[in-house]
């Protein structure tokens, strides 16, 4: 790649860049290049339960997360690609202390329109899921329409699509730096160097996941993201079980539980705690396997059928967190032309699509067919979702690793949100 030029680039291929060149392109913009590093969907993305929801403790999220569920449900018209998007009902479970707040969420994603309901009696809950065992359960939810799709495939089918609306997705591309001109206060993007060639540009996109910080250091902008290492655990049912069970978020034992086809459960903890946090760009998949029996010790509390469940496969993986633990999308203060869709942690493929949505809107003039425009941060409604993700709602703030607020059943429609900062109890 030599020295060309492109209205928008995006640096980084998970499922937030190529939702983000896909909208990009579908919205008209005509030169979108999407680098990646390594290739599409093959860092944090690859690793991530894929669970769509829209059971939220905020209202915007409630409303980003239901855009994007009916873009999942649209998503093989739309793309002609698969989410490969599995329906199974999600069951939320909180321990006694927490029921208002389970009441008050159900209440505002009902008022959304979401299709979640409380199960009042263990009968109720029973006849939604017979196997469950509700030990130290004092409230439910349950959101039947929340399902969990492949991320790879996913972002595969959005950088295909991309591609074939006229957008460019090159892989093993390392972005290098990013140049800037203008002094303090009219500072704007003009290029990328990379390890590939020169691109010269006004708009640069960072969903570089948990690399996003480093990418901003490169225009002399910190951003208070942090990494969190994540262990995950496949375990396999005994014969005796069944179909596959509801994802189960239980805040009781903190833990989120999602079936993969009839035989297997992925199961990972609810929460971090600030001895997860990593350096940015953190790999290392190698596992602490002996985590494993905690994992089958958890899932076997709401499952007594899976005892003897085995462990299938164990990894660690990453990702990239905000200092409230909500995204942090859109144009960053102080350099005109630099956005960025950081900080996802354990929502970026629920929301996904609509952030693709978004960023393209807040890049493109509306009806314009892509003209690219850049906004500042100032120029945000109030009102709008935008408004609410602004990557400088933290600017001057300080951020500590483990400045998430508590509330455990708000944030559990974050299945590894730190929330409570509760891990699985070790009962071994
Ligand atoms: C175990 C786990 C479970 C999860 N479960 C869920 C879930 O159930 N539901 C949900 O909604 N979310 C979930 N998530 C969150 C979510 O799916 C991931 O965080 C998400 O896939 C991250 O996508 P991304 O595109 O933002 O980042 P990434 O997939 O990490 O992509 C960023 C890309 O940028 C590239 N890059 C960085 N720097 C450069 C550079 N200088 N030059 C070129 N390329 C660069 C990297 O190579 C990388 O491929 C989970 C996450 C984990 C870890």
């Amino acid at each position: 790649m030599a020295t060309i030029h492109m209205d928008v680039v995006v640096i980084g291929g998970g499922i937030t860049g190529t939702s983000i060149a896909y909208a990009l392109a579908r919205r008209g913009v005509r030169n979108v290049l999407l680098l990646e590093q390594r290739m599409t969907a093959g860092n944090t993305t690859r690793g991530a339960f894929g669970i769509v929801r829209t059971y939220h403790a905020s209202r915007v999220m409630v409303s980003v997360a239901r855009r994007s569920l009916r873009l999942y449900e649209q998503f093989e018209d739309e793309t002609g690609g698969t989410a490969a998007f599995t329906r199974t009902g999600l069951l939320v479970l909180v321990p006694a202390g927490e029921q208002e707040m389970l009441e008050a969420n159900v209440g505002v994603a009902t008022h959304l329109g979401s299709n979640i309901q409380l199960l009042s009696t263990s009968d109720d809950v029973r006849s939604v899921e017979p196997r469950i065992d509700l030990d130290g359960v004092a409230a439910v939810a349950y959101e039947p329409g929340a399902g969990y799709g492949d991320p790879v495939r996913t972002s595969a089918a959005f950088a295909i699509r991309a591609r074939d609306l006229g957008a460019q997705i090159r892989q093993g591309i390392r972005i290098l730096n990013l140049d800037t001109e203008g002094g303090a206060g009219n500072r704007r993007i003009t290029g990328v160097l990379t390890d590939g060639g020169y691109v010269t540009t006004g708009c640069v996109v960072n969903a570089g996941g948990m690399w996003g910080p480093v990418v901003s250091e490169m225009v002399g902008v910190e951003l208070p993201v942090l990494s969190y290492r994540y262990l995950g655990v496949v375990l396999r049912h005994p014969p005796t079980f069944g179909g596959a069970h509801p994802i189960t978020l239980d805040l009781v034992n903190g833990a989120v539980m999602r079936p993969s086809g009839p035989r297997l459960t992925l199961v990972g903890p609810l929460g971090a705690v600030a001895e997860d946090v990593v350096p940015p760009g953190w790999d290392d998949p190698r596992t602490d396997a002996s985590a494993a029996p905690e994992y089958q010790t958890v899932l076997r509390r709401r499952y007594a059928e899976l005892a003897t469940a085995t462990v299938q496969a164990a990894w660690a993986t990453s990702h990239d967190v905000s200092p409230d633990w909500y995204p942090m999308i859109g144009p960053v203060d102080g350099v005109e032309g630099y956005y960025c869709a950081l900080g996802l942690g354990g929502y970026s493929f629920a929301l996904a699509p609509a952030v693709g949505e978004m960023v393209a809107r807040l890049i493109t003039d509306e009806g314009s067919d892509g003209v690219v425009r850049p906004r500042r941060s100032e120029d945000l409604d109030p009102k709008s979702h935008a408004y609410f993700f602004r990557p400088d709602r933290f600017a001057g703030r300080s951020v500590h690793p483990q400045a998430a607020p508590p509330g455990a059943a708000g944030r559990s429609g974050a299945e590894i949100s730190p929330g409570d900062r509760r891990k699985p109890r070790n009962t071994t």
